[in-house]
């Protein structure tokens, strides 16, 4: 079986100033000193970026954006295309976010374009999914996740092939920024079962190797617990990434 290193992901949203994302950044970046074997990564916001980028240096840790545009360039009007984000040292990107998909209405199809233009430009996509309460007390769970995965990766699956390096956070909307997380064994049952879409959709080495983030409410005392679970490879983090002291315990939580 192979082993999938675990990451630990900070979505800042928008929410701290550029001089707040030197001090947050440097005191993560400073308290990582002697961590082994899990990655780490933060999504400060874009006029962040760079100065991130800068308090950072050295320390291991990955840099993402919270979003893109699917065109390299051109009259888009506010747009932020992959290309500027690798030129402000981006590694990653966080695409489909469910506050992009309701609150900015970001479809399916405009995550599979954001997917596919990621990619091809080295980027490395994290790709997210989840349900609403709605929808899971209606026993739609699995409809729904299956269907945003079929058609925000659909260019990867004409090809039948997805870079293994893409990730996918499955964060259930009911649990994001509420303090109601999904339980270890409720969280695992959706990671198996993106798993399994993984193995049927492309190959069981694909399946082994992406990695599946767990998101929504995740905070130091639950980090543990969720990360036990064999198919959970790490977590988004929203709120809990502001803090230096509960980030860092979250990456150090075991
Ligand atoms: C998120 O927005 O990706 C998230 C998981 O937020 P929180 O940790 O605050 O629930």
């Amino acid at each position: 079986m192979i082993k999938r290193r675990l990451l630990i992901a900070g979505n800042w949203k928008m929410n701290p100033s550029i001089d707040d994302s030197v001090s947050l950044a440097g005191e993560i970046a400073a308290g990582m000193d002697s961590l082994k074997g899990v990655d780490v990564l933060l999504a400060p916001p874009f006029t962040a970026l760079g100065v991130v980028r800068e308090a950072i240096k050295d320390s291991g840790i990955f840099l993402s954006a919270q979003n893109m545009h699917w065109k390299t360039n051109g009259a888009f009007t506010g747009e932020i295309s992959g290309a500027m984000l690798i030129e402000t040292g981006c590694t990653h990107v966080i695409i489909g976010h469910s506050e992009r998909r309701n609150l900015f209405h970001e479809t399916n199809e405009m995550i599979d374009l954001k997917a596919k233009a990621a990619s091809l430009l080295g980027l490395i996509p994290i790709l997210c999914v989840g349900e609403t309460l709605e929808q899971r007390e209606g026993g739609h769970t699995f409809k729904v996740l299956k269907e945003q995965l079929d058609l925000s990766l659909n260019n990867y699956r004409s090809v039948g092939i997805m870079p293994p390096s893409t990730i996918l956070a499955y964060e259930p909307v009911w649990a994001i920024g509420t303090g109601k997380t999904a339980t270890p064994s409720q969280a695992q049952e959706v990671h198996r079962f993106i798993r399994e879409w993984l193995e049927t959709s492309f190959d069981s080495k694909t399946a082994s190797q992406v990695r599946i983030l767990y998101g929504g409410s995740v905070k130091p005392d639950n980090t543990a617990d969720l990360m036990s679970q064999e198919d959970i490879d790490g977590a988004l983090v929203g709120g809990a990434s502001l803090k230096p002291d509960s980030f860092l315990q979250i990456i150090r939580f075991s």
